[in-house]
C-alpha cells in the first residue's frame, strides 16, 4: 500500500493518497481517461483544493488518468510522441511491454488496484447524449455499472442526487451497460470491488457539470466510508 502523500504513476500522472486515523475501506476516484470529458477532472481538482479527506480508511484520487488526451481535449490522445491514439478505456487490463503507451498506462492502473484493493473504483466521464432508457448508448446523467446485480450504493446515490437536482433535466438514473476491456469492468472482474462510471450530460453549463460531479463523489464517499 502506498503511503499518504502524492505519488507519480507516470512522470505526469499524479495519484493523491489520503488516510484517516480511523481504519476503513479504500476508495479510488479517477477522471480524465477521456480527454474531452473535463468536468470530472475539474471536480476532483476542486475537491482536492477544498480539503477532500477520508472520514475513515483511505482515499486515492487520480484527476488526470490520460494526460495526452486531456492536453488534446480529445477522447483518445492525438497520435504524437508516445501516444498511439488508442482509447485508454478500451485498453484494460493493459500490457507493460506493449509498444502503445496507452496499454502500458492501463497496466499501471491495473497494478495499482491489484496492490490497493479498493472497495470502490469510480471513474468520472461525460456524455454528449442525454440519457433515455430506450436509446442505447445514451449516458448523461447516469451512474453506470457493468456487472449485475446493481451495487446497492448506486440506488442510494441516485436517490440522494435526485433529491438535490435543480431541474427535471438533471434527473439521475442507474444504467447497466457492460463494456468489455473498459477500466471499470476489467477491474471489477479482477478484484470484486464496486465499479461505477459517472456520466454527466455535456449540454449543461460547465460549472454545473463540475458541481454535479463533485456531488456524486462526495455522496459516494459518504455512502461507502
Ligand atoms: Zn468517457
Amino acid at each position: 500500500m502506498r503511503s499518504p502523500g502524492v505519488h507519480l504513476l507516470a512522470p505526469n500522472v499524479v495519484l493523491h493518497v489520503m488516510e484517516a486515523a480511523q481504519p476503513g475501506p479504500t476508495l479510488l476516484f479517477q477522471a480524465g481517461i477521456h480527454g474531452d470529458e473535463i468536468a470530472g477532472v475539474h471536480a476532483l481538482e476542486e475537491l482536492l483544493e477544498e480539503g477532500f479527506t477520508p472520514r475513515r480508511g483511505r482515499l486515492l484520487v487520480c484527476p488526470v488518468m490520460n494526460p495526452g488526451a486531456y492536453r488534446a481535449r480529445k477522447r483518445p490522445a492525438t497520435v504524437r510522441g508516445l501516444w498511439s491514439g488508442l482509447d485508454l478505456n478500451r485498453c484494460f487490463p493493459g500490457d507493460a511491454s506493449a509498444p502503445e503507451h496507452e496499454k502500458r498506462l492501463a497496466r499501471i492502473f491495473m497494478d495499482l488496484v491489484l496492490e490497493e484493493r479498493p472497495a470502490l473504483v469510480c471513474t468520472l466521464h461525460e456524455s454528449t447524449k442525454r440519457f433515455h432508457p430506450d436509446v442505447k448508448p445514451s449516458f448523461g446523467q447516469t451512474l453506470v455499472y457493468g456487472v449485475d446485480p446493481m451495487p446497492a450504493v448506486i440506488g442510494r446515490a441516485v436517490d440522494r442526487l435526485n433529491a438535490c437536482k435543480q431541474s427535471d433535466e438533471e434527473t439521475w438514473a442507474p444504467q447497466y451497460y457492460p463494456v468489455p476491456t473498459s477500466s471499470t469492468e476489467v477491474i471489477v472482474d479482477a478484484i470484486g470491488c464496486v465499479g461505477i462510471c459517472v456520466e454527466t450530460w455535456m449540454g449543461f453549463p460547465e460549472e454545473r457539470r463540475i458541481d454535479m460531479q463533485k456531488e456524486v463523489v462526495s455522496i459516494l464517499k459518504d455512502e461507502m466510508s
